[in-house]
């Protein structure tokens, strides 16, 4: 005879389990749907616009944003306070620090250089209609000059600095402050003890901002596709399709081979564990919002020990940007071919530079990538008018390029770790390591 307590728990629904990375992919890409829908059947409908694209999207993808903004500041300064105290002596975090910031300029330049090669090889905007995609309204970014770039490293006052989420500046002055907490020595060691306790109060703030993080990618994806629509790209294909190519070249190719070649370690694995990641910086347009979710993915998922991520994370969003270089490269060989400029060996070695430095320079924000872009061109002597041709594509490639900026970021951490046997490789090729993010769905 069958128990009547044990039917009764057999009939209750079943708790499901489903990957936060999953839940926010279905709902990135239900976004990405109901917007493109609202772009092609609605853009002209006034109370789609007014209370939908405008009033709901708006309003949660904006507070989404402003919350991951939120936790940048904080989390950089702890985090680097912790990495820098973590590493403990001065003479091994010179060489992690030396070892991340040589890998970070090869792998831009690397970048830049590809997408260069590639860019020539196909030759976008050969034979392109100037004067119908020309915008009369451009108005020219104006780029800071090279100097300044180079002045602005260092803040003149930390408190503005912070004020204004001014992140080199953060870094600069958080990683001179930590290292003085370490020559301190024991006066020093409460400040280190208290930056730790902070830095796993603001992880935990992350967590809780994770759980929102589904209803944020779809109102961010949602907003971006009702006034993007897919079709803008049409014109602009041999330079989008060129620039997504290359990109993924970069993702699939070079950084595969670094990891297995200078970090011993299984590629696709990093590559699977990199998909929340990757998909917070695509709907984010930002590797500095992206960081707690870096940083968590680094230490969690891939098991890098928490000093070396702490430290080398914010780095790297702050100065390491491949994808944006790569835009930067096929941006340059699209325009010269537009304008039928034959910039030389010379000029292209020119943009390589360049392009590296500006990397340092661009913000980890969205679109800042584009500015910079007229700092290369002012340097080699393209029309920085030209511009205007890419902008109309340049808010879906930001998303693309910074997803790329990011799986940089960390490949480059895993490498450095790696090579300092920071790295706990269990949880490396453990593939459950850190999805503890995993929600429960009742099923139906
Ligand atoms: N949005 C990019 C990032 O945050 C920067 C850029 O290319 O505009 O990494």
């Amino acid at each position: 005879m069958s128990n009547p307590e044990q039917n009764k728990s057999q009939n209750k629904p079943q708790k499901k389990k489903m990957h936060m990375t999953t839940k926010i992919l279905i709902w990135m890409v239900a976004g990405l749907v109901v917007g493109s829908v609202i772009n092609t059947f609605a853009s002209d409908i006034a109370w789609v616009q007014d209370y939908l694209v405008n009033g709901l999207f708006l309003v949660v993808g904006s507070m989404f944003i402003h919350l991951l903004k939120m936790l940048v500041v904080p989390l950089v300064t702890f985090s680097l306070i912790c990495g820098v105290c973590g590493i403990g002596d001065i003479q091994k975090l010179g060489r992690v620090g030396g070892k991340a910031f040589a890998l970070f300029m090869l792998t831009t330049a690397l970048a830049i250089t590809l997408a260069i090669a590639v860019a020539s090889l196909f030759g976008p905007g050969e034979g392109f209609e100037l004067a119908s995609a020309a915008s009369n309204t451009f108005s020219a970014p104006v780029s800071p000059p090279l100097t300044q770039v180079l002045i602005d490293l260092i803040p003149s006052n930390p408190i503005e600095a912070y004020a204004t989420g001014n992140m080199l500046q953060i870094i600069f002055f958080t990683i001179l402050f930590a290292v003085c907490v370490l020559m301190v020595g024991d006066v020093g060691k409460p400040i280190a003890d208290a930056a730790e306790r902070l830095n796993a109060v603001m992880m935990e703030v992350v967590n809780v901002v994770m759980h929102l993080a589904p209803i944020g990618v779809f109102a961010l994806m949602a907003k971006t596709f009702s006034l993007q629509g897919i079709g803008m790209i049409i014109p602009m294909l041999s330079y989008f399709g060129v620039l997504v190519f290359v990109l993924l070249l970069h993702v699939t190719g070079t950084l595969m081979i670094l990891l297995k070649v200078l970090g011993r370690v299984n590629p696709l694995t990093f590559l699977k564990k990199m998909r929340t990641t990757q998909i917070f910086a695509f709907s984010t347009s930002s590797s500095n919002a992206t960081i707690p979710v870096t940083l968590q993915a680094t230490q969690k998922r891939l098991g890098v020990d928490n000093s070396t991520a702490s430290f080398i994370v914010p780095f790297g969003a702050t100065i390491n940007m491949d994808g944006t270089a790569m835009m930067q490269g096929v941006a340059t060989v699209f325009i010269a071919n537009v304008y039928g400029i034959d910039l030389g060996l010379s000029g292209y070695l020119t943009v390589i530079g360049m392009s590296v430095l500006a990397s340092i320079g661009t913000a980890g924000v969205p679109g800042v990538g584009l500015i910079m872009l007229a700092m290369v061109f002012n340097q080699v002597g393209l029309p920085v008018e030209g511009i205007a041709l890419i902008m109309g594509v340049d808010r879906l490639l930001d998303m693309i390029r910074t997803a790329v900026n990011v799986t940089g970021d960390a490949a480059i951490t895993t490498i450095v770790a790696r090579s300092e046997d920071s790295i706990d490789m269990d949880v490396f090729e453990n593939p459950n390591a850190g999805s503890t993010e995993d929600v429960h769905l009742p099923s139906a």
